[in-house]
This record gives C-alpha cells, structure tokens and sequence, in this order.
C-alpha cells in the first residue's frame, strides 16, 4: 500500500501533527470554548467525539448531529479543521453532510471486520483524510486488515493512531502501549502516519507528556491529545483530559529530534552493532548445536524432553544475572523463552525422526 499526504491544506508538515479537542462534544458552549482556547494556542485540528462508544449502556453516549453543528460553528469562527470519531454508515453520512474535515474510526469498531466495511463502503469516492485506531486486542493484522479495507475502498489518505490495548492486568496505563506493535506496522509501511494517542494510552493527565516524548523519540508523525476548557467537569474521561493551556505547554516541552543525517560516529556504531549481531547468531547457533546433543542423549537414554524443574531455575537465575548486567529481568526471561523454545523444537526433530526411522 502507498499513501497519500494526510496534510489539509494550510497545515505544514511539521512533527508533531498536532489534533486535539474533548473527548465528547457536550455542549454548544464546551465545544466553542475549548475551540477558541485550542485555536489561540495555535492548534489547527480539533476533535470531539459525537457519538460515544461505551461499555455499558445508560451512560453518556454521545450528543450526535447536533454536536456536529456545533463543530461547524467552531470551525466556523476559528478557522480550525474538525474531525470526529465514526463507527456506522450514519455517522459517516451524517458527518459529511455537516462537512466535517477528518474521521477516525474507534478502537472497538477497528476491532470489528464488518463495521469497517460498513465504513470502507459508505466512503467510496470520499477524499478525506481517515484516521484508524488500533483495535483494542493487540492484534496487528486486524489493523492491517482494517487499513486495506479502507484502501480497496479508494481512500489513500490514510493514518494510524496508537492508542494503547487492553489489559486485564493492573498497570499504570490504562492501556499498554506495547511500541513494538505500532513500530512493526511502520516498518511494513514507512509511508503511514503513525500519531500517537497519549490520552487513551496514558488514561491519566500526568503521563501525557511522557508519552508524547516518547511517540516523538520513536519517529511518530502527530499527536491526538484530549483537551477540555474544564476537565474536572468533562463527561468522558476526565482524568485524562488537559486544559488548553496545560496542552500548549507539554507540546512547547517537547524535544524533536528530527535530524536525518547520519554522523561518522553513528555509521561506527552501527558497524559495531552489526557485528555484535552476528556474535550472538553465532552464539545461538552453537547453543543450538549442544541443545541437539542434550536431545541425541535424552532420546538414548528414553528421557522426556522438558524437565520443568531445570528450565524455572534457568529462568530464575539468569534474569537475576541480567539486571545485575543492567538489563531489565522481563527482557533477559523473554529471551531466554524464546531460545528454550527453539532448543525444544531442535529437540522434538530429533525424537520424531528417531521415531519415523524406527516405523
Ligand atoms: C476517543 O478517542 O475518545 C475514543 C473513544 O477512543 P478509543 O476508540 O481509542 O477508545
Ligand atoms: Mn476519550
């Protein structure tokens, strides 16, 4: 896939792409307030949700159309582009008969395969930028399957927002952000926008800045940041919520480091690492060679693959030994998961070729 420039006119193409706005558009008087605060701070892109996904039904699930007239006048008086989330063919119809300037579809809807048809299908022919959240489950290629749909369908001014995924577990995001997925997506498609939602990731004000840090230090293209003239008071997500005034200076804070050039001592670097990588293939590679000796001697001996006992204490010890190393104990277990498995598997090879030479 190739895409195109996600850039409205008079918007120039300078990290980060700033959008930020409510999260849901309450009332005439909250939508045009936070406007007019966003706009003199010099935002260009302002979002509100109109229609509010939300898990349980009864609470607040959105203003819809009339929230969009709202953002009409907005835009109206401060020349601001307006953007809105969108999960139905309605709300697209609706959306664009008000002129709203650019879409994303939510983290629940980009989870459902049939929604983003719906979606995909109702755009035909539409030239405007959309926006894809990702899906809630930490799954890549529902993403990916989520950008082709819309592809297929002619749009090719396409862009990703990073909004974290779920979680049972207890962490201080209220979704984790787990970069490496975001990062692949990139590396499959340089040319894709990547804008970071610190909100929904974070879930909480005092992480904002850090994250946004972190999406510029990763390359991202923009950011999508909730901004309420009243956070206290907001309808939806009021944790996460920041004033105008604390947005302008967590993006006024942020260092971007946009340099491409590559110095001499960076491509030095680079040599060293290449080479350290290829040390540790071969380190592998020799551990993989003893590994498949381990299981000639098991299969001698009529001794079963996997002795829990040994490989726990393994775990044990070397993540003890990797943060003394000054790594961090999660990374040296995972490393080591994924060599025992591949040692497994050496070893399973050799059992079952045992076994069809004997059959
Ligand atoms: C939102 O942007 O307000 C929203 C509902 O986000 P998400 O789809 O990421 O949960
Ligand atoms: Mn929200």
């Amino acid at each position: 896939m190739e895409f195109e420039s996600i850039l409205l006119p008079g918007i120039d193409d300078k990290r980060p792409l700033v959008i930020a706005g409510p999260c849901s558009a309450e009332t005439e008087e909250q939508v045009m307030a936070t406007a007019r605060q966003l706009a003199d701070n010099g935002v260009k892109i302002y979002r509100a949700g109109v229609w509010k996904p939300r898990t349980k039904p009864g609470g607040f699930e959105g203003i819809g159309s009339p929230a969009l007239g709202w953002m009409m006048q907005a835009k109206k008086e401060t020349g601001m582009y307006m953007s809105t989330e969108v999960a139905t063919e309605k709300h697209v119809y609706e959306s664009l008969k008000y002129g709203i300037d650019m879409l994303w579809i939510g983290a629940r809807t980009a989870a459902n395969p049939f929604a983003v048809q719906e979606i995909a299908d109702t755009l035909k022919g539409v030239d405007i930028p959309i926006l894809i959240k990702n899906p809630v489950n930490p799954d890549l290629e529902l993403w990916i399957g989520a950008l082709e749909r819309l592809y297929n369908a002619g749009i090719k001014k396409l862009g990703v927002i990073h909004r974290g995924f779920s979680t049972p577990d207890k962490t201080i995001y209220r979704n984790l952000p787990q970069w490496h997925i975001p990062i692949e997506l990139k590396r499959r498609f340089p040319t894709l926008p990547i804008i970071c939602d610190p909100s929904h990731i974070g879930g909480a004000r005092n992480l904002i800045s850090k994250l946004s840090q972190q999406a510029m230090d990763l390359n991202y293209s923009g950011l999508i940041i909730e901004s309420h003239c009243s956070p206290d008071e907001a309808w939806s997500d009021k944790a996460q919520q920041v004033t105008p005034a604390t947005l302008k200076e967590i993006l006024d804070n942020l260092v971007i480091r946009d340099t491409i050039q590559t110095t001499e001592d960076l491509s030095d670097l680079r040599e060293q690492i290449d080479e350290l990588d290829n040390e540790l293939l071969q380190l592998l590679a020799k551990r993989m060679r003893v590994s498949r000796e381990i299981g000639q001697y098991k299969l001698e001996h009529h001794m079963p693959i996997l002795q829990t006992q040994r490989y726990d204490q393994i775990l044990t010890d070397r993540a003890a030994q990797g943060e003394r190393m000054e790594m961090s104990g999660d990374f040296v277990k995972k490393v080591l998961e994924a060599i025992h498995s591949e040692s497994v598997r050496q070893q399973m090879v050799i059992m079952e070729r045992a076994k069809k030479n004997k059959d």
